[in-house]
């Protein structure tokens, strides 16, 4: 029977498709935990509307999803085009960092302009450039300082604004850009809750990240989304230094050998685990949803591999921004995800290497957990440390109530695997507060008498608050 709550945590990417009320309505209604804003294509007034949008429909349905707001970071675009160009197999094609530049056979050879004037000295000759999503792939042949002359391998139509690949090259770009930081600026103002950093190279872009959000005094959560080959190398320090991994497989799959992309995901989401950060598998879990009904039998596959690998959340993006079938997509999410967590044959549950005596209380509170057959965790959790150190442990089959009071902690917590968060103040007793969650649950039909709890927060004793795993039966 399929567990009355799901573990895996279902992200979607907002877009024309979906951000009406009557459709963040549907999606909340149906699941959904996270919000992406794709801020490739986003505009400051479009932002502040939606962010306001969730938060009305949420409170109004009385779930609070999270919102995650997902910066471009090092992005090369080609510019502008009049019209677009249908590229020719084995064609002489430029790139031009310098616009209006003197050029060799200019009458002859055909250009486009790029975002990014370094790019002649990041690149070197017999380096592959990938435009659009990989589908154009072209060769370097020479360069100057204004232009980089390639040789068409794979043709196809070239238009305007395109995303340029480039396996292997070390780009010089700057890992939080003025735009990064304009646009995250407008988020903080909305209350986003996550920052999405994208094509993070190595663990110190994040830490520039980390720095501007304690400037701004900010409690946002870093989800660092590993995209090319200079991720993969620091991927240990990456995941070590952010509060999220996304494998970001859209990127990913262009930038590495795509028989890697499976090697990849696997080693990343095995990273994670082993050192207690949330992960997410994103992009193209639902594809072919957005044109059809149904999802493709290796589509459903991949969906429940992530969840047998025991991944903290599954993503949404095209599906949901332009997809003809989005609320179809978070319901075959749903599916899949409820199904497979039944199965206990998952990936090996590699908990965390955990350092220091709290967290060693939390993972006997998880051994007692896979102990009780229908037991549930209950937690208590200020700072988040509690539940995320819970969730890290993976309970075979106990979810986690995790109790906050603060609104912006419950929705971070959407992020978590297993992890259920409620909003209750606390009381100056912690007894007092477990008998109230306890109370609340059995209102809400969430325990019944004669549920076993495992209870993990600190108690009062002899006025020191102290580290505590309970055992107790609903009464
Ligand atoms: P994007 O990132 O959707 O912002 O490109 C995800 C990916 O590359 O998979
Ligand atoms: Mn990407």
């Amino acid at each position: 029977m399929p567990h009355d709550f799901r573990r895996t945590k279902i992200i979607f990417t907002l877009g024309p498709a979906t951000d009406s009320e009557a459709m963040l309505e549907k999606l909340i209604a149906a699941g959904a935990d996270i919000v992406r804003l794709n801020m490739a294509h986003a505009s400051h007034d479009w932002t502040r509307t939606v962010v306001r949008r969730i938060r009305a429909v949420s409170g109004r349905f009385g779930r609070e999803v999270a919102v995650m707001m997902d910066i471009k970071g090092p992005e090369i675009r080609t510019g502008d085009l009049a019209a677009p160009i249908e590229l020719q197999p084995g064609e002489i094609f430029d790139f031009t960092v310098k616009p209006g530049a003197d050029r060799e056979n200019a009458e002859e050879v055909r250009s486009v302009d790029v975002n990014y004037q370094d790019l002649v000295n990041d690149i070197k000759v017999g380096d592959t450039v990938l435009v659009d999503n990989g589908l154009i792939r072209l060769e370097v042949l020479a360069k100057d300082h204004a232009h980089i002359r390639c040789r068409v391998l794979i043709p196809g139509q070239l238009s305007s604004r395109r995303h340029i690949n480039l396996p292997g090259v070390t780009v010089n770009l700057p890992s939080f850009t003025a735009k990064d930081r304009a646009d995250s600026l407008v988020g903080l103002e909305e209350g986003i809750d996550f920052l999405a950093l994208s094509f993070v190279r190595t663990a110190a872009d994040i830490s520039l990240l980390r720095d501007f959000l304690a400037e701004q005094k900010s409690k946002v959560r870093i989800i660092a989304k590993i995209e090319d080959q200079s991720a993969i190398t620091h991927l240990d320090d990456i995941v070590r230094a952010c509060d999220g991994l996304m494998v970001a497989r859209g990127d990913l799959g262009i930038e590495c050998p795509l028989e890697e992309l499976p090697v990849i995901q696997r080693r990343a989401v095995r990273s994670c685990l082993a050192q207690g950060r949330p992960v997410i598998v994103a992009t193209h879990m639902l594809e072919s949803m957005i044109t059809q009904p149904v999802p493709t039998r290796a589509e459903i596959t991949d969906v429940a591999n992530a969840v047998y690998e025991l991944a903290d959340c599954v993503m949404l993006s095209g599906e949901t921004t332009v997809g003809k079938y989005p609320l179809e997509c978070v319901q075959t999410l749903d599916r899949i995800a409820r199904r497979i967590e039944t199965e206990e044959d998952t990936d090996p549950r590699e908990p965390a290497v955990f350092t220091g005596e709290r967290m060693k209380v939390l993972h006997s509170a998880v051994v007692l957990a896979n102990q009780v057959p229908g037991s549930k965790i209950l937690t208590f959790t200020r700072h988040g440390f509690m539940a995320h150190g819970l969730a890290a442990l993976r309970p075979v089959h106990s979810p986690i109530l995790a109790f906050t009071p603060h609104a912006q902690l419950l929705r971070q917590l959407r992020l978590l695997r297993a992890v259920e968060p409620h909003l209750m103040p606390f009381a100056s007793e912690p007894d007092i507060t477990i008998e109230n969650a306890i109370i609340h649950l059995k209102q809400i039909g969430r325990v019944q008498t004669g549920d076993k709890l495992v209870v993990a927060t600190d108690i009062l004793s002899q006025d020191r608050l102290v580290d505590s795993v309970q055992l107790r039966t609903v009464r």
